[in-house]
């Protein structure tokens, strides 16, 4: 058979649950969570855009590619880039991205053409017929990166979806996206091996109450400066808080993640699997030479039915929110270990990822496990490059500042 094409679809602030249950109804992706490879434990790197796509494109944990935050960093020029390897091995390749992915990061890197459309600027879903034109366009065998911002916030979605689901609108934006989808899936051709995933989840109020608790914690944050008094009740009251970025929670790592197409058989995979795997397991489906010293590893075993040794992700929160904090992280399937700068490690019990508890820390009860999984932490730590600037002119620097401040971020 010849080479397969790639469709990489990352939905921006999707979260595992969004298509893990039956509500909002997605029914365009689930026929391919249906057909292929369903990972129902994946794990994203960080939780915010830009570091979250370096590593799902390097296969490489922040420290290794060097993107650790949103700002003043830029890809390492020393590795190699799925988009890279691919048009190496005589794909075209084509990048529709959006938010802050833009070419500065050197995120995209390896694409022969990328479109970086403006986030808020363009009525949502308006480009899907440039998308279309660009697909038939294409000369076989292709890799194209489709990056859809519209399920990131202030969630959007077109007037007929709003009032179907609750929960401010997330759903109605999953949804209203899922049905845009429909016709990109039907204009692929057979031989597409399609990847479906989110870059981070995403933390949203259930209820109005909550809704209304969280506007009110941040309105108290600020007016009554708790951080300098109370600074126990800051803490709680930072803690409610809505997005991304922040935090490395369970809705925010857990994304979904399938892989189907040709040759592949339908399965669902319960063990855990991350962002950082995805360039290797690509490469092996499409042929191209293993990737060398990275930190991700091919999952076609498990898609294969067989198993592979347990290993931990490790995992970074870089956002705007922590102040220059950086929490970082290791999951297993049963204890996520995190450090938000140089604080104690705390240790949770996630249970095999059913009904986690994320909010007593058992880290003196189990000093073996937290032990384990901060040596892990370390090790990967130790990978860092010595950050010497972002690379970019000062120019470059003062777009991609503009970007973030027009995005909200800054
Ligand atoms: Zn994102």
């Amino acid at each position: 058979m010849s080479a397969p094409n790639v469709f990489f679809l990352a939905v921006d602030s999707l979260r595992a649950d969004a298509l893990h249950s039956t509500v909002p109804p997605t029914p365009n992706m689930d026929r391919y969570a249906g057909s292929g490879a369903n990972f129902v434990q994946a794990v994203a790197t960080t939780t915010s855009t830009t570091p979250s796509f370096s590593s799902m494109l390097t296969g490489c944990y922040p420290p290794r590619h060097g993107v650790r935050g949103l700002q003043g960093y830029s890809l390492s020029s020393e590795l190699k880039t799925m988009a890279e390897a691919f048009a190496e091995a005589g794909y075209g390749t084509h990048a529709e991205v959006t938010g802050p992915l833009l070419p500065e990061t050197g995120v995209l890197r390896g694409f022969a053409g990328a479109n970086h459309r403006q986030a808020y600027r363009v009525p949502f879903f308006n480009w899907r017929a440039d998308v279309l034109e660009k697909l038939a366009g294409f000369v076989d065998p292709w890799f194209l990166l489709l990056h859809i911002w519209e399920v990131h916030r202030p969630y959007r979605a077109p007037p007929d979806f709003e009032k179907r689901w609750d929960r401010s609108g997330y759903e109605a934006a999953i949804g209203a996206t899922d049905g845009w989808l429909g016709p990109v899936f039907e204009a692929l051709p057979d031989n597409t091996i399609v990847v479906i995933t989110g870059d981070h989840g995403e933390e949203y109020p259930e209820t109005k109450l909550q809704h209304k608790m969280i506007r009110l914690a941040r309105r108290a944050r600020g007016t009554l400066k708790t951080g300098k008094w109370l600074p126990a009740l800051d803490k709680r009251l930072a803690e409610l808080t809505v997005g991304h970025g922040f935090a490395l929670h369970e809705h925010l790592v857990r994304v979904p993640l399938i892989i189907a197409g040709p040759g592949i058989n339908a399965t669902e995979v319960q063990d855990q699997v991350r962002h950082v795997d995805l360039y290797p397991t690509l490469a092996e489906l499409c042929d191209l030479p293993e990737p060398q010293a990275i930190d991700g590893r091919s999952v076609v075993p498990l898609m294969m039915g067989g198993t592979l040794p347990e290993e931990p992700a490790y995992m970074e929160a870089v956002g705007v929110k922590l102040e220059g904090d950086r929490i970082v992280g290791a999951r297993e399937p049963d204890w996520k270990l995190l450090r938000r700068g140089s604080t104690r490690s705390e240790l949770y019990r996630l249970n095999g990822s059913q009904a986690p508890d994320e909010k007593h820390d058992v880290a003196t009860r189990h000093p073996e496990v937290a032990h384990r999984l901060e040596t892990f932490v370390d090790e990967i730590s130790a990978t860092a490059l010595e950050h010497t600037g972002s690379g970019m002119t000062s120019d470059e620097e003062a777009l991609v500042e503009q970007h973030l401040r027009d995005l909200g971020y800054l």
